[in-house]
């Protein structure tokens, strides 16, 4: 009873959304506070590993870093890959949220955890949180934050779908009174998207790009059909192969809709069979109310079209589907409509 008068009250209560791409946190009466790279650059000196910067400043960095700097994405593929070095961007991004001075005061934090996560890398993320100092840490299912965040009717009997396009993954979850009736996760996702940008560019143009810059193409004329009239272009600038030193060339949306084919196929099957797996009645009810998208994947152009000519179904892109998954599982941590929904382990 008092301890959960305690937590039921502190304003350092947040939630985050440890993405593969971008850490997202949301904090009591806040809101979003940090939306972040989840990338983290350690530097060695004298055989010894410390941090050197974390986020926005670390991205920067990739790629381009001295030998003795390494930057790096612990979560990249979906699991944690390096469970110390995560830990410390963990604590490095909550210190970030809190500004310092009010982690004294004791918090509560809800952390998101893909639907397919092991207990051993559910187990690992509590720790990390526990370790950077919250005082209980509790576990939200990421596509339920998800469809929370998008303001899809979760707690009703009523099916809802929801497809979160990350940056490793697809996630496809059915959801309805307050559970996960189906949940499927495809390893597609932003980063395969990028490298297909690279393969395209190298295989047609001899040109050999950057991470860093296949990522910049998608979002600016990246697209999931072929455009209609005005199709976009931009220059793009890497390492000839042929030559061996640095060209630009010039890339249509055309060209990058083409070169997107095949991944996009794939989160579009991603979804489809999903649907065939989904109990009648659910489909019923998604037939009506059609399917959401989140995650950064909903930003690129046309995926509503590609996702709603494969299904039939009618597509809706969520308000700020970056933001989505921090704010439903910062909504489920505030408010009495979400209690049960979120777990210990
Ligand atoms: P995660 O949850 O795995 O961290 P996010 O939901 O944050 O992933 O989405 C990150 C992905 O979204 C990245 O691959 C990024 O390149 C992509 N993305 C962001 N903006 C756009 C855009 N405008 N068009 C296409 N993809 C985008
Ligand atoms: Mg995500």
């Amino acid at each position: 009873m008092y301890f959960s008068k305690i937590f039921r009250r502190s304003n350092c209560d947040m939630a985050i959304d440890l993405g593969t791409v971008n850490t997202v946190i949301h904090v009591r009466d806040q809101g979003i506070v940090l939306n972040e790279p989840s990338v983290i650059a350690l530097e060695t000196v004298g055989g010894v590993r410390r941090v050197k910067v974390v986020g926005n400043e670390a991205k920067l960095m990739m790629g381009k870093t001295p030998g003795n700097v390494q930057a790096i994405r612990p979560l990249r593929d979906g699991v944690i890959a390096d469970i110390d070095v995560a830990e410390q961007m963990i604590k490095h991004f909550i210190d970030k949220a809190l500004g310092g001075a009010s982690r004294l005061r004791r918090h509560e934090i809800v952390i998101c955890v893909p639907s397919g996560s092991t207990m051993v890398e559910r187990r690992a993320l509590r720790d990390s949180a526990t370790n950077a100092g919250a005082a209980r840490v509790q576990l939200i299912e990421e596509p339920m934050a998800a469809a929370i965040g998008a303001g899809l009717p979760v707690t009703e009997p009523r099916g809802a779908m929801v497809v979160d396009i990350g940056g490793g993954t697809t996630e496809v979850a059915v959801l309805s009174l307050r559970g996960i009736a189906h949940s499927s996760s495809a390893r597609v996702g932003g980063d395969r998207l990028d490298d297909a940008i690279s393969a395209y560019v190298r295989r047609k143009h001899n040109l050999m790009i950057g991470e860093m810059t296949a990522e910049r193409v998608k979002c600016a004329i990246g697209a999931a059909t072929p455009p209609g009239d005005d199709a976009a272009e931009m220059i793009v600038k890497g390492r000839d192969l042929v030559k061996g030193r640095p060209a630009e060339i010039r890339l249509t949306e055309t060209e990058v809709a083409s070169a997107l084919a095949e991944p996009v196929g794939q989160i579009v099957a991603a979804v489809r069979t999903a649907l065939e797996q989904t109990a009648p009645e659910l489909s019923a009810d998604i037939i009506e109310e059609g399917i959401t998208v989140t995650g950064g994947g909903a930003l690129l152009r046309r995926i509503d079209t590609a996702i709603s000519d494969a299904t039939g179904l009618s597509v809706r892109i969520a308000d700020e589907p970056l933001a989505c998954v921090a704010k439903g599982a910062g909504a489920a941590l505030e408010q009495r409509l979400y209690d049960g929904i979120l777990t210990a382990a």
